[in-house]
This record gives structure tokens, sequence and C-alpha cells, in this order.
């Protein structure tokens, strides 16, 4: 079919994959710990796939051998699996078109460096960093923007042949055609038109024998059979290089959509300096994947439902059409917010085990459950859990200070009351709150909040947190005389 469409200086390059099959991929560099913005362009690309019945691959860019550990691969797997994003194609996995790690696909590159020669698309280049160096520097100061001037673009033969005999490793420059502009459509941001005057012949092979990320990313997306490419605004002005390597190995293209970055509070991309957080941090600071997700799938991709949603959910509601042009900004108190969902919606099995051990130490066998149910829409994080539990299970109760005013407000017969009613409890009983209430209506004529928030104060050291019908029966009344005792005698 019609695919693309070459004009005299103008091409616009059309997507040339098969409308049929979506597969998306993410393709981190393991470099660092994974932040939030890599996780949501991963989240994205999962997303599409899912959603179309297609497939999710998994890529490691480790052609940066100094900057890259197996370490930072192996917690970039566990963040992503536990984030529930698993992929079809890549590490562990395996998959048709493997190896899903760049640095065991050399070989692969070779034979497209080969092809490229033989086409004379590319040439060896010998300038050194430092020649480079001076010359961006020379084009920046008279205002123009660096890039390669073409040194060594009509080297001869005989001058190749003599640096290569000087030891000299050369790497290796794309040609780019000089008088076109590159035109695309991005999924994101609409068309996109590049002069290619602007690009400068750019290295596809370091002196070192490795790919550059231009090719290497762009060759894998190609034989991976990769449709769709979601990723960070970031890559824009990448695009048009990887789109003319492709066209000149007769590569298929793919789709590419340019998500906005995410900002921190001080408008400049989120990063370590302004707040961002790694999954890993995020993870042992007790966030629930189904925080993150949520958070992130309303962040620069629009949608405004309430409700927390599951993966799957999320897979109904994605649309591309959806993702924001314009930057998004973090916000903690959001993701917070999302977390605070995901804590009330998780079951008691998985709250249990996210508390922290000495909490779950503290808790008699019989009151896990309890426990959860009482204090649950008080957490956001296990160690919220271990005021609680010293609440719950210790003779005395510390008091808030907030807690201690509204205690030396109030009458101390108020205390007498409770004090006098418990008396009369065996010490096994359960306490309940109506026979409670009645007793100060009845005695004291109170009720309302002069009734509930001396209760909450003394029992709970508090002056807002679980409901009392709740957590009174797991109260002992030895615990509440002891309260009400050290509150009546409270100078
Ligand atoms: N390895 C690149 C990165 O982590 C991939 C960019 C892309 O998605 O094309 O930035």
């Amino acid at each position: 079919g019609n695919l693309f469409y070459k004009g005299r200086f103008c091409f616009t390059i059309r997507s040339m994959i098969p409308n049929s099959v979506i597969k998306t991929r993410f393709a981190p560099s393991p470099t660092g710990l994974m932040h939030l913005g890599n996780v949501r362009t991963a989240l994205f690309s999962a997303l599409f796939a899912y959603k179309n019945g297609g497939i999710f691959v998994l890529r490691i860019e480790d052609t940066d051998v100094e900057r890259s550990s197996s370490h930072f691969e192996q917690a970039i797997l566990a963040d992503l699996k536990w984030l529930g994003l698993q992929w079809q194609e890549g590490p562990e996995v395996g998959g048709p078109h493997g190896p899903y790690q760049q640095q065991l696909r050399q070989s692969i590159y070779a034979s497209s460096y080969l092809k490229l020669e033989q086409r004379g698309q590319v040439y060896p280049c010998f300038c050194s960093e430092q020649q480079l160096k001076f010359s961006r520097k020379l084009q920046l100061t008279a205002g123009k923007p660096p890039r390669y001037e073409g040194t060594c673009v009509h080297l001869s033969a005989q001058d190749v042949e003599a640096r290569l005999n000087q030891g000299i490793q050369p790497t290796l420059r794309f040609r780019v055609p000089r008088e076109e502009v590159v035109v695309f459509h991005d999924l994101v941001r609409g068309e996109q038109r590049f002069p290619a005057e602007h690009i400068g012949d750019f290295i596809i092979r370091r002196a070192n024998g490795s790919p550059s990320f231009f090719f290497s990313n762009a060759i894998d997306d190609a034989l991976m059979g990769i449709s769709h490419v979601l990723r960070g605004e970031d890559h824009l002005t990448n695009t048009p290089r990887q789109l003319l390597l492709l066209l000149a190995l007769d590569l298929p293209i793919p789709h590419y959509g340019h998500i906005a970055l995410i900002t921190g509070a001080d408008g400049t991309p989120l990063s370590k300096r302004n707040g961002s957080k790694s999954i890993e941090e995020l993870r042992q600071a007790g966030y629930f994947p189904a925080a993150i997700n949520n958070y992130l799938v309303r962040l620069g991709h629009h949608y405004e439902g309430g409700q927390g949603l599951t993966l799957n959910q999320m897979v109904e509601i994605f649309e591309l059409q959806n993702l924001a042009k314009s930057p998004a900004r973090y916000d903690e108190a959001q993701l917070n917010h999302w977390q605070k969902e995901s804590v009330a919606q998780a079951d008691m099995e998985r709250l249990w085990q996210w508390l922290p051990a000495e909490v779950r130490q503290q808790v008699p066998p019989a009151q896990q459950h309890p426990f959860i149910a009482v204090i649950r829409h008080n957490l956001s994080f296990p160690a919220d859990a271990c005021w609680w539990a010293q609440v719950l299970y210790a003779d005395n109760v510390v008091w808030q200070p907030s807690a201690l005013a509204i205690i030396q407000q109030t009458d101390k017969r108020f205390f007498e009351t409770a004090l006098n009613y418990l008396a009369v409890l065996p010490a096994a009983a359960v306490l309940s709150l109506a026979p409670l209430v009645n007793e100060f209506k009845s005695q004291l004529d109170l009720k309302g909040k002069a009734l509930f928030q001396p209760l909450r104060a003394v029992l709970t050291g508090d002056i807002d947190g679980p409901e009392l019908g709740q957590f009174l029966p797991l109260l002992s009344i030895h615990q509440a005389r002891r309260r009400f005792d050290a509150a009546l005698h409270w100078e």
C-alpha cells in the first residue's frame, strides 16, 4: 500500500506496521532505580497493549556498559512485577525476538551496520572528543545550534586507511540527507516537522564498538515488531533521526507518541532533587501498587473518575487521545489520597502482612481481624498502626495534647460516672458503647459532643480516630478503668 509519501524536499513518514498487531514496549536503561516518570511510561504502554489484546515487551537498554548494572536491571524487573505490569516478551519470559538485553544483541546490530555501509549511508569519523567539544563551543558562540560539521564526511579511502593504521578507533556516523524535512504524526502532539539540516550527521556506533542509543533503540523497535512507541517528550527530537535510520534500512516504522513530562512543584522535570522517590523507596514506605497506578493513570492521562480502579479497569478507561500535551505536576497529596483509598480496599490478610512486625507481635492472634477493622480507616502507612497498637494493647495511653486539653476541661463527675459503671462489670466483660452512653445520659444528662469528645479523648488518647462502637470491645475493662482513673486524678 501507500505506506509513506516522499515529496521533493519533504516527506511524511507514516507507520509501516499493519494495524492489526498492537505491540508496545518499555525500554529502560538499567542505570538507576525506577521513578514515577519511568513507571508511568511503562503503565501507559502496558495498558495500551492489554487494551488491544496486544503484546507488551520489556527490553533492557544496557549498551552503556559503564553505567548499567544487573543490580538495577533486577530492581526494574522487581518493580514492574510488583506493580502488576507483566510483560509478554522480554527477560525471564523470552519471546520470538530475543535476546531482550541489548548487550546481547551486538551481532544483530553488526548486520545493520554492514547494510548501511554497503548503501553508503554511513562513514567513519575520527574526530576526537576534544575536537567535537571545541566545534560545539564555536557554533554556540556564533548563536547556531551545535551539530556535527561534517569534518570526516569527505575523507578518501586512503585517509581512512591512514587513520586506521594510526590505531584511531573511529565512530560510525549516519549521513543525514541535507534538504529534506522530516514530517511525522505524533500520537500525542500531532504533526511534527524537523528540517534535516538541523539534525547533523549523528553517531550510530561508538568508538568502543557499542551502538548509540538512537541506533539500537530504533533498530530493536523495528526488529521486535513494535507498533506503538510511547515514551517521554524528552525523546521527541530523537525521533526524526530514528525515522531516517529506519527508512535507510527499509525497516518497519512504528507510531510514536511522546508523553508530556512530569514536573516537580518547582516546574522542572521530576527528579530526586524536587521530591521524587524511587519506586523501591515508595514500596518500602508501604505504598500499595494500586495507589501508584491509580495516581499515575490520572497524571498526564485525562481521567476524572473518583473510584479506585484495578489494572483491568484501567485497561478499560485508558485512551491514547486522553494523553495530555502539557506537563503534569507531581502532587504527593494526590498520591497519598490514592494510598488511603488502597488501604481502605485492601483485604484483611494483605493489610495484616503489610503491618510492621512489631505491631503484629503486639496484637493477640484472635484480635488480628478486629484490630484491622477498627483502625484501617485511620491508616495510610504501616507505621501509622504503631500508635493504635499502643492505644489498644498497652494499659495506659499517652494522651495527645489535644486530647489532654479536652480532658482538663471535663468535669470530674464524667470520669467518676464511668468508673462507677465499670466497677460493677466483671473483669472479663466485653465493653460496648451503648450501655456506657446510656449511663452518661441518665447520670449526667450528657449527649453528643459533650459526651463523645471526652470519652474518645480518655480512651483513645486522640480527638479523632476509629469509631468508638468498634473500638470499645477491643479494650479490656482493666484498661478502661486505668484510663478513667488517670483522667480523674490528672492535675
Ligand atoms: N532507554 C531509553 C530511556 O530509558 C528508552 C527511551 C525510549 O523509550 O525510546 O530513556
